[in-house]
């Protein structure tokens, strides 16, 4: 008995419903499990931004499936290797786009699973046609128009004698037609519903890669929708919604209409830096591709920082000019013992207002935050106050700007720099960010310190000028200030956006009305 126990811990496949494109549409229980992954196989449908949530030791395994192309493995491969997985003892996520039960051969995979006595669950997910119509500015059924729905698979050749759709009863039966994997077939398709009687002044949409920063819908009717799809060039996966619910779509039409749909947006930042500026661009319908250019590591040695602790009721003030100054410092007062309590000596000031926020959560608030939020700023009102004479701690990068302490220093201020951590500048990814640039699609570029715009340049290594301009040809640029402004321009490139204060949400609403105001 105990052998059997010390063999193996038996294997369960678990099929997950991904949703139908945009990671956040997941099911928790579908999120938990891939927490859980031993082997992951996922299909073309799934969105790959899910997998990040797979421990990075599990295995990967991409099944491919992509309608047209030719599949990386068949049905009956993915079949046995799920089997073969969960006999080896391994908890294994078969993830699926949308749900696994509508039209995604989830079916068969678990019959072969329990017909080899293996367990198994199946997580339901948001299926591509609710999610398509939905994004689509469609509700699927309503009051007014429809009380039926009908989910069709248009993978099937409607003019085969031996159809399993009967496309009589449906062309009039029910409301709202959804069909699945129909673009091909799309000219018999409403060729049969008409000939079978509905109308040809029936509206119908056709949505792309729904729920996606991708997504691209086009509106018409059954008489005309074949030759509106064919002239602007919709390809799969697409779902084609016909019904009068469609006509909704003219005054509910939400996903498509926010400000930043459609633009593609490289965000630089520090690999360590939680990536509010992302969140908020995506919320408003932009698509990110995330650069890390720097990466922060602390100093090897503290000990300017430790020698100013032992004594920091002697200093008058301590300035933050970054939230990694903020983040190190706190993390260094808590290892040796002391909380915000040793704090309450000396002012603290700030350089800017999220700066400030961060500090509030380590239970400090800051006395002195500058109406301009720049080192620059915080130097001028700090002299306000005078300064001659008084002793300034400042945590910080170990390459900094000297202008604060230098100014400070001029006016007669004791300054103490303490290096808490370095910017390092990553290689690697340039081959990455060079294909995004060269793809030409790229409508943005955001920096939001001059150490970003540093590193991108060295990121995107131009031979010369001439090559950074071209490639740098119709993407804007953002700089989240006036410092960061400069080292844009210095480096020959345009600043178009630049928000009035310096912080990640003026900056979002700066870009927002940029394309605004067109
Ligand atoms: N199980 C999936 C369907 C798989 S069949 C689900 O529940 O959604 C594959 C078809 O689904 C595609 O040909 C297309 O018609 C549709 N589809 C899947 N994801 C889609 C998306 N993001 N946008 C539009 N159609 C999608």
């Amino acid at each position: 008995m105990e052998d059997q126990h010390k063999r193996q811990k038996k294997g369960k496949v678990y099929l997950v419903g991904a949703g139908p494109g945009d990671p956040g549409l997941i099911t928790m229980r579908g999120r938990y499990l891939l927490e859980k992954a031993e082997v992951i196989v996922y299909d073309y449908l799934a969105s790959k931004r899910l997998l990040k949530y797979v421990p990075a030791d599990a295995q990967f395994v991409y099944a491919g499936k992509r309608g047209g192309v030719k599949h990386t493995h068949t049905q009956e491969e993915i079949n046995q290797m799920l089997v073969d997985f969960a006999l080896q003892g391994k908890t294994v996520i078969r993830l699926k786009g949308g749900d696994p039960f509508i039209f995604g051969r989830g079916g068969e995979e678990v019959e072969t699973l329990a017909a080899h006595g293996i367990d198994f669950e199946v997580v339901p997910g948001v299926t591509s046609a609710t999610a398509a119509a939905t994004y689509a500015g469609i509700p699927i059924t309503h009051r007014g128009y429809t009380a039926s729905v009908a989910f069709i698979t248009g993978h099937e050749d409607p003019t085969k004698s031996d159809s399993n759709i009967d496309w009589a009863k449906i062309a009039t039966g029910i409301g709202t037609i959804v069909i699945y994997m129909g673009i091909k077939n799309l000219p018999s398709i409403v060729k049969n519903l008409m000939d079978h009687g509905r109308s040809p002044q029936t509206p119908v949409a056709v949505v792309r890669w729904a729920s996606t920063p991708e997504q691209k819908s086009v509106v018409g009717t059954l008489a005309d929708i074949a030759d509106i799809v064919q002239r602007e060039a919709i390809k799969p996966p697409a779902l084609i919604v016909i019904g009068e619910v469609v006509n909704l779509r003219s005054s509910i039409d939400w996903f498509e209409k926010r400000a930043l749909f459609g633009k593609r947006i490289i965000v630089t930042r520090t690999r360590d830096q939680a990536s509010e500026l992302v969140a908020g661009l995506e919320e408003h319908g932009a698509s990110c591709y995330e650069c890390s250019t720097i990466s922060i590591e602390p100093v090897e040695d503290y000990h300017i920082l430790d020698e100013a602790l032992e004594m920091i009721d002697e200093y008058h003030w301590i300035l933050f000019t970054s939230l990694n100054g903020v983040i190190y410092f706190f993390k260094r007062l808590y290892d040796k013992g002391l909380d915000a309590r040793d704090l309450k000596g000396p002012d603290i000031g700030v350089v800017g207002k999220s700066t400030a926020d961060l500090l509030l959560k380590y239970g400090v608030n800051a006395d002195l935050i500058p109406p301009v939020f720049t080192g620059e700023g915080l130097a001028e009102s700090l002299l306000d106050q005078g300064v001659e004479g008084r002793s300034v701690l400042i945590p910080r990068a170990a390459e900094g700007r000297e202008i604060l302490p230098e100014t400070l220093r001029g006016a007669g201020a004791q300054v103490t720099i303490a290096p808490l951590y370095k910017n390092i500048a990553p290689g690697g990814r340039r081959d990455e960010l060079r294909a995004e640039l060269e793809s030409g699609g790229v409508d943005m570029v955001t920096f939001t310190s001059s150490s970003t715009v540093r590193n991108f340049l060295t990121m995107v290594d131009a031979e010369n000028q001439e090559e950074l301009e071209r490639l740098m040809a119709g993407v804007k640029i953002a700089a989240i200030g006036p410092i960061t402004a400069k080292t844009v321009t210095d480096s020959g490139l345009k600043v178009s956006v630049q928000p009035a204060t310096h912080t990640i949400e003026a900056m979002i609403a700066e870009i927002i009305e940029f394309y605004r105001s067109g």
